[in-house]
């Protein structure tokens, strides 16, 4: 969500008449937009920031703005703790930057209310041609006792179906070919539009994947909660559904997730788990998970551990818990595990993950797949990059263009990418 707004903010100026300067030094407009989901993010924008003092002090007419969820949390103390911010907006007042840039001429200026336009109506400067963000909703209803997100995003808010499938159809027509639908909690989608005009997610999902030249959809992330029959059933008939489930666990201990307030047991992750896998032939399931929430025993890790093993991930963002103001763990919960014991226990997860990923990957070497080509690898440019419509990354021999459909062979695998050989012409070109 942050990538999508970085890129909504930088089309938005773009449309101001600014481009993108070589250098920070040469910046006329130093514009931050800041994450604050964990405290390492709050550090290393910190840095950042004292860099911009910096260049500011060198030529007061350089303008500082700082948008995002860490603007969010802290509002108008951003002014009075650096006194050379001169914009400060949280995530629901981006619509606004232009507003504000225009007044800031005359005051610090500050925006914080969640009621804006939604930043997905936004020009956007997209990273990859063939592929879009897509903003369905914003906010969370969600009381995750860790997470910051509710308090900084807001309440749930849902885009009018139309207005969704007018923007991907306008895609489309750009030359998109991939779109990934987004939200806090995307699969919750809906409820809040009336009745008569709402669409369910899945049904959403199967009016996305009709949309002619969307050859890919995808979404992130889904609630356990509210990974219903429906949404499998329609990623299992829509042939642009992508087999792929980003399926956050967060913890492999009951106790752990009663705790967490995740409202779901091990065993009904487990058994949504494998209703996915019955549902959708050839899935991939990646996750989400933290290590050294409060009072985590050796028996929860341990119970993290087997989850990874049980529920044979393709692939799981991990990290360590981080306390967080004003959330429910970090105000009454003693952060008691120590830093060494949870760096023991994000290495001993992050090397489970390999194993498990590198052992799943395995099962593609002889398969020919359908890759959408990005373009050449990173590592070795004779070669070229794409993705698996199972979201898994493939550097392979052969000469599509980028944003064509191409069969390839599989030949090798790591834990993170494939490896493999085109056949023939693209599919599509
Ligand atoms: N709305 C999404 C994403 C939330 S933030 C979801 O619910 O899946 C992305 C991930 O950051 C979370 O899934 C969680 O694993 C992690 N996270 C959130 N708060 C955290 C905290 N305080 N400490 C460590 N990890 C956290
Ligand atoms: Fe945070 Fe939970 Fe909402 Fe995800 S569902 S954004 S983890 S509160």
């Amino acid at each position: 969500m942050n990538d999508h707004d970085s890129e909504r903010m930088k089309g938005l100026l773009e449309s101001l008449g600014y481009n993108e300067a070589p250098v920070r030094d040469d910046a006329d407009l130093i514009l931050f937009n800041t994450c604050t989901i964990r405290g390492s993010a709050d550090d290393r924008f910190l840095g950042n920031l004292g860099e911009a003092k910096r260049i500011k002090r060198e030529n007061p007419d350089v303008v500082v703005a700082v948008g995002g969820c860490w603007a969010q949390s802290q509002k108008e103390l951003v002014f009075t703790e650096f006194p050379f911010v001169d914009i400060a907006f949280g995530p629901g007042e981006l619509s606004r930057l232009g507003e504000l840039i225009a007044r800031e001429r005359i005051e610090a200026v500050g925006a914080f209310s969640f009621d804006g336009a939604f930043s997905g109506t936004l020009p956007a400067k997209r990273e990859r041609p063939f592929h879009a963000w897509v903003q369905i909703s914003v906010g969370c209803n969600s009381v995750c006792s860790y997470c910051i997100v509710p308090s900084v995003r807001g309440r749930e808010r849902s885009r009018h179906p139309e207005e969704i499938l007018r923007e991907i159809q306008d895609l489309a027509a750009q030359g998109v070919r991939e779109v990934t639908l987004l939200g806090q909690n995307v699969n919750s989608y809906g409820r809040d539009i009336p009745l008569g005009e709402r669409l369910t997610f899945a049904e959403l999902l199967r009016a996305v994947g009709s949309v002619p030249g969307i050859w890919r959809v995808r979404y992130t992330s889904p609630h356990p909660k509210d990974m219903r029959e429906d949404v499998i059933a329609a990623m299992a008939e829509t042939p642009a559904l992508c087999e792929h489930v980003h399926l956050p666990a967060q913890s492999g201990s009951s106790r752990v997730l009663k705790r967490m307030r995740r409202t779901y047991t091990r065993e009904r992750y487990m058994e949504l788990l494998m209703r996915i896998r019955e549902g959708i032939p050839n899935v991939s399931i990646t996750t989400d998970l933290i290590v050294g929430f409060p009072g985590e025993t050796d028996e929860d890790f341990q119970d993290t551990l087997s989850l990874v093993r049980d529920a044979e991930y393709d692939g799981a963002y991990t990290f360590v818990y981080s306390p967080r103001p004003g959330t429910e763990a970090g105000e009454s919960m003693d952060d008691d595990i120590s830093p060494a014991l949870k760096s023991e226990r994000i290495q001993a997860l992050v090397d489970t993950v390999h194993q498990v990923s590198r052992a799943r990957a395995t099962r593609f070497i002889g398969e020919t797949h359908e890759v959408l080509v990005e373009g050449p690898s990173r590592t070795d440019p004779t070669k070229l990059r794409g993705r698996l419509r199972q979201n898994i990354a493939a550097n392979f021999t052969g000469d599509a263009a980028p944003g064509s459909l191409v069969m390839v062979e599989i030949s090798g695998a790591s834990s993170t990418t494939l490896a493999g050989t085109q056949l023939g012409v693209p599919v599509t070109a």
